[in-house]
């Protein structure tokens, strides 16, 4: 394997955890171990803050053109070692090649975007209340920020927070996943060769992710919690972020609603649902979670679903025809069990898979069951995993309802041709992003977020930037004769 920097990133330097303690990470498709990287904790992570500390002041000062020249290269050189940084996603994640790819460069095009929009944070002049005054506003960074990051886009889910952070001039200590901590570690080495000054971008990896979370929450230093993963995690950690009155984002966990009305064009619902369900082998957090079909259209749509799912390509991700590769780890290839033991428990029938796929412990096949109904927990939890249940409704008003039957609320799809229903059937769901009559909907000009308990702030577009910079208001007096 490639040689990845397998050592923490603190300001500007490779530093082992000061105890010398490593810990493994495991290929999920093998169950091989192919690093073993420093296990770093609360002492580190303060070490770490402290170089951020100390970072700040320069960072933030530099023009905007030089943090964003820095950023440009450091997406070039992503991009140009895209093939090698895929290889090493693979391997830590599992996702097939192709996918792993296409994460390093939707990865780097976040840092594009931001570092145009570092150069955009314009402030204002607000009509003031008496003619000898002025009101100013302008727009600082929020100063040190703190991001933890889930394994399901190891490259990604970080690339998104330090573009936006970096170009409003924070600086940054990560916390990726214990499972996928090489693609983290590999941005940072490229981040300094681009030229990021020391301090200004570090990472933290380590097995304690309460011991890190604690030491960053609890932290004065630090300004704001950026936080990509699950719900109950997230709610901890807002909770730890509450003393401190820190400035908090959370991109949680989802229950996507997809739904396909009798006037669909059936190829693009069929087209977007394989998108959507399948990438990453139904680990994303956007993943069409509740398939809801209407039912004058429901057996010829599960009939051509079925066929579909049951030609995906099972296997290791580095296997040229894979399509759907192992699940991250045993707790979730037994949730996965679990959710569909208890679907066919109540009734639900199993068109194509339901089991494990022989080529591995953590395979899991491509799942369509049919039958669900909203009681089973195949419907009120976040599957993870290559499972599509799917339910029949009859109006529009009924799976608007059944759609906003959940506490979560991050992105929903619709397909219909009707533009009257596209527009109501959009407005009337609570979700953060909605997709019509498209299965994939992220990009860096988009902003990505949720509502309700999938969390708030947004990532991407110009709204992005405003995560990481403060409101400052002058008002400037005195101006009369
Ligand atoms: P997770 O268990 O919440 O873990 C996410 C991150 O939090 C990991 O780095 C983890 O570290 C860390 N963590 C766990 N417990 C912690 C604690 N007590 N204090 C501080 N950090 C802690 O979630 P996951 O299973 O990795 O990821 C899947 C979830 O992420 C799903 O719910 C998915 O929907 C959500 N997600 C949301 C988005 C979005 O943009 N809304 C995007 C991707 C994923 P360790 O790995 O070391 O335990």
């Amino acid at each position: 394997m490639q040689t990845v920097p397998t050592q923490a990133m603190i300001g500007g330097e490779w530093r082992s955890a000061d105890d010398g303690c490593r810990f493994d990470v495991r290929d999920p498709a093998t169950g091989h171990v192919i690093a073993s990287v420093s296990d770093c904790g609360e002492a580190e992570t303060r070490v770490a803050i402290s170089a951020a500390d100390q970072a700040l002041v320069g960072w933030s000062a530099m023009p905007a053109a030089g943090r964003a020249a820095i950023l440009r290269r450091w997406a070039d050189l992503m991009i140009e070692r895209a093939d090698v940084l895929a290889r090493i996603l693979t391997r830590e994640n599992g996702k097939p090649l192709g996918e792993a790819r296409g994460e390093v460069l939707y990865g780097a095009s976040y840092l594009h975007w931001f570092s145009e929009e570092a150069m955009r944070a314009y402030g204002d002049v607000i009509p003031a209340p008496g003619s000898d005054r002025r009101i100013i506003v302008t727009k600082t960074p929020v100063g040190v920020c703190a991001a933890i990051t889930p394994w399901n886009f190891p490259n990604a889910m970080l690339m998104r927070k330090a573009a936006a952070a970096l170009a409003a001039g924070c600086t940054l200590v990560a916390k990726p996943a214990a499972e996928t901590p090489l693609s983290a570690l590999m941005a940072a080495e490229i981040g300094i060769e681009a030229g990021l000054p020391a301090g200004v971008f570090n990472v933290v990896p380590g097995k304690d992710a309460a011991a890190i979370g604690e030491a960053l929450t609890s932290s004065e230093i630090v300004r704001k919690l950026s936080f990509t993963g699950s719900t109950g995690v997230g709610r901890k950690l807002i909770a730890q972020c509450a003393p401190s009155v820190k400035r908090v984002s959370m991109e949680l966990g989802g229950n996507a609603p997809f739904i396909v009305f009798e006037d669909a064009d059936l190829d693009a619902a069929l087209d977007g649902l394989m998108a959507s369900k399948f990438r990453n082998s139904g680990q994303t957090c956007v993943c069409a979670n509740r398939i809801y079909v209407n039912d004058s259209v429901m057996e010829e749509f599960a009939s051509r679903l079925t066929d579909r799912v049951a030609a995906l390509h099972v296997g290791a991700g580095d296997q040229a025809r894979t399509e759907i590769g192992p699940l991250i780890s045993e707790a979730a290839f037994a949730k996965v069990e679990r959710l569909v033991s208890d679907a066919l428990a109540r009734g639900g029938r199993v068109r194509t898979g339901g089991a494990k796929h022989p080529a591995g412990n953590l395979f899991y096949r491509p799942t369509v069951i049919e039958g669900v109904t909203p009681d089973m927990d195949v419907m009120r939890e976040e599957i993870f995993g290559p499972v599509a249940p799917l339910a029949v409704f009859a109006s529009e008003a009924e799976v608007i309802k059944l759609a906003n039957d959940t506490e979560h609320g991050l992105a929903a799809y619709v397909y219909t041709r009707d533009l009257g229903r596209a527009w109501r059937v959009g407005d009337a769901l609570a979700y953060g992003m909605v997709g019509i009559n498209e299965g994939v909907l992220s990009s860096a000009a988009a902003p990505f977020g949720g509502v309700k308990q999938s969390g708030f702030g947004r990532e991407g577009s110009r709204y992005g930037l405003d995560d990481y910079l403060e409101i400052k208001y002058m008002l400037m007096g005195g101006l009369s004769a």
